[in-house]
Formats: C-alpha cells, sequence, structure tokens
C-alpha cells in the first residue's frame, strides 16, 4: 500500500477543556456532553421523530412564534442564513443588508451567489442602524427582503425596533429575515409580534448546544413567497418545503429528507431543555445583569467598550476597545491562551 496508517492515530484524542467566551462557540455543560453519548438512532426512528418534534415545540418556545414550518437545518448558523436567502430569493431579487458589521455583508455575499440583486444599508462602525437609514433605504431600494442581525458579533451591536422595520417591510410589502445566532437568550426576540418573516439561530451560543445544529422558522408570509416562486430552491439540502415535510411541519406524512444527526438533536434537546427550566425571560435578565456588571468594571478599569451606546451593545458579546498604544494581537494571543 502506497499511503500508510498516518501514526497520529495510534495515539488516542486529546481535547483540552478550555474557557469558550469568545464571539464561537460557548461551553456546553455536563448535561449536554453526557445527551450526547446516548446511542444513535436512525432518522426515521419513531423515537428520533419524537426528539424531532419535542424541539420544534422548544423552538417556537424560545423564537415566540406559533409558525408551523419551524425546524433545524443540519449545518451551523451559516446554513441558516443559505436556507434563509436560497428559499426566499429568486434571480434579479431585490434584497437590502443591514449593515452594523460583518453579518450583513456575508448575507449580501450568499444571496448575490443566488442571484439576487443586492444593496446595502450601513450604520457607522460600533452604532446601530437608525429607523431613518433603513426607511430611505427602503424609499430608494423597494427591497423584496430585508436582513438585519440583532446582534452583530463582529462589533457588539445590538439592533433595536425591530418591531418598527417588521411594520415598514409589511408596507413595502418586503419581507423581514433576522440573524439571532448570536443574541437569541440574552436579548428579547418575540418574532410573531414583532412580524418577523425568517429567524435562525446558533445551538452553540447563548443555548450553549453543540454547533452543526441550526433552529430556523419560516411564517406564512414567507411560505407563500416560496410557493409562488417561478423557480426551484436552487439548494436541494436547503429547500424548506422538502425539510419541512421531513420534520413533520405541514401535517403532511414524514418523508426522507437526510440523515440528520441523533448525537446533534439529544444535544440540541438537552440546551433547550435547560432554558426551559430556567425560563427564558430569567435567561435573558441573567445575560443583561452579567453584562452591565462586566461593562462596569471594564469601565472602572479606565477602558471602554466598543459600542458607545449603552442601549445598543448585545450582553452575550461584549466588545472592548483595546487602549491606544497596545497591540491588540497580543491581548486576543493572551485571552486564548488563558
Ligand atoms: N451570524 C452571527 C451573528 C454569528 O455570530 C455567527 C457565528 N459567529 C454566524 C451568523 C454564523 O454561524 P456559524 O459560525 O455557526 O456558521
Amino acid at each position: 500500500m502506497e499511503v500508510e496508517v498516518p501514526k497520529v492515530f495510534m495515539k488516542p484524542l486529546l481535547v483540552p477543556n478550555k474557557t469558550l467566551m469568545g464571539p464561537g462557540p460557548s461551553n456546553a455543560t455536563r448535561r449536554v456532553l453526557d445527551a450526547m453519548s446516548n446511542p444513535l438512532l436512525g432518522e426515521c426512528h419513531q423515537e428520533n421523530l419524537q426528539i424531532m418534534d419535542e424541539i420544534k415545540e422548544g423552538i417556537k418556545y424560545l423564537f415566540q412564534t406559533q409558525n408551523p414550518a419551524t425546524m433545524c437545518i443540519s449545518g451551523s448558523g451559516h446554513a441558516g442564513m443559505e436556507a434563509a436567502m436560497c428559499n426566499l430569493l429568486e434571480d434579479g431579487d431585490v434584497v437590502l443588508m443591514g449593515v452594523t458589521g460583518l453579518w450583513g455583508n456575508r448575507a449580501g455575499d450568499i444571496a448575490q451567489r443566488y442571484g439576487a440583486d443586492v444593496h446595502y444599508v450601513r450604520a457607522r462602525c460600533g452604532y446601530a442602524l437608525s429607523f431613518e437609514d433603513i426607511r430611505e433605504a427602503f424609499q430608494t431600494y423597494n427591497p423584496k427582503v430585508f436582513f438585519i442581525a440583532q446582534g452583530d458579533s463582529s462589533t457588539g451591536v445590538l439592533q433595536s425596533f425591530i418591531s418598527d422595520i417588521g411594520d415598514l417591510c409589511r408596507r413595502f410589502n418586503c419581507l423581514l429575515v433576522v440573524d439571532i445566532v448570536a443574541s437569541l437568550g440574552s436579548a428579547e426576540f418575540l418574532m410573531d409580534e414583532w412580524k418577523v418573516d425568517v429567524a435562525y439561530t446558533g445551538s452553540q451560543k447563548v443555548l450553549c448546544g453543540p454547533a452543526g445544529i441550526t433552529p430556523i422558522s419560516f411564517n406564512q408570509r414567507a411560505l407563500n413567497k416560496i410557493k409562488a416562486r417561478q423557480s426551484k430552491v436552487k439548494s436541494y439540502y436547503f429547500d424548506i418545503t422538502l425539510l419541512g415535510q421531513f420534520w413533520g411541519c405541514f401535517g403532511t406524512s414524514r418523508i426522507y429528507h437526510h440523515t440528520v444527526s441523533s448525537t446533534l438533536l439529544y444535544g440540541l434537546r438537552e440546551a433547550i431543555a435547560i432554558v426551559c427550566q430556567q425560563g427564558l425571560k430569567n435567561m435573558i435578565r441573567r445575560h443583561i445583569e452579567c453584562s452591565y456588571r462586566l461593562q462596569k468594571g471594564i469601565e472602572n478599569m479606565g477602558m471602554e467598550m466598543f459600542v458607545p451606546e449603552p442601549n445598543h451593545r448585545m450582553s452575550s458579546i461584549n466588545v472592548i476597545k483595546i487602549p491606544n498604544g497596545v497591540d491588540w494581537r497580543k491581548v486576543s494571543q493572551y485571552a486564548m491562551n488563558k
């Protein structure tokens, strides 16, 4: 044989126990890790389908929605972005991206790949968008879809007045997509009341579950747009009409769509159970209180937060300005090591 056995596999896997407090994944609790060591199930086993049904109910609580089309995408938060964009968009559709950091630009890149005509409304770095900025951009572009991240993890900016944006979208016959990957569980989010048409979150952030399984929800307006498509959704894997049949969202008999990882389902179910047992409002309050104490401590040390307006700071991701004359690479490296 030309390719030898790699010697590394003669040694056991060693994973260090790191404190995860960056804008990536958070530490999973022992309960979540234990849940993930349960035996595997097939995707169509009744017991697995039951767990999927329970997860759907959990997501409806987390998102505060009654949407039947509530499910998970097998993939990380980016898969949620892709699913939102590829289901809603057809070639030439005008979309507007609200940019408060990296994620509006990323959503624009994805939408462009699905053939959309992409425009941007950008906030000053470290600031949220004003309602006026958004309204003017709506008048200029008349978009069919508007995207905004509730919390942009690259800047720590929290976009407020999403319910006003929801009203604006209805007036312009536009769909509202909100990225709640890094904010859900640390800030109020009311999908139905705020008239959000599509929302997706990350399993590995505030929820402290495993990465790779992304809760997502589509309301009836979003489904109507999908039903009225002239062309097929460009991704089979992310086609919500097919995926929703697998997740039992439409009252039809369930179809096999793909093999969902039962291990990730166990982990996510346990993570959702922990939130349900704490209560969502308590969890949000805890994040806000911890963030407030951290901010006070940072300010007492003579440092500044990156987002000047306190009401526009995320509580899950607290971005601190590196003082002038200090090498940010060294600070970041120190945090990674320690
Ligand atoms: N949106 C936001 C706001 C995020 O913070 C992230 C992850 N940092 C993503 C989307 C993408 O998620 P993932 O890395 O799980 O693909």
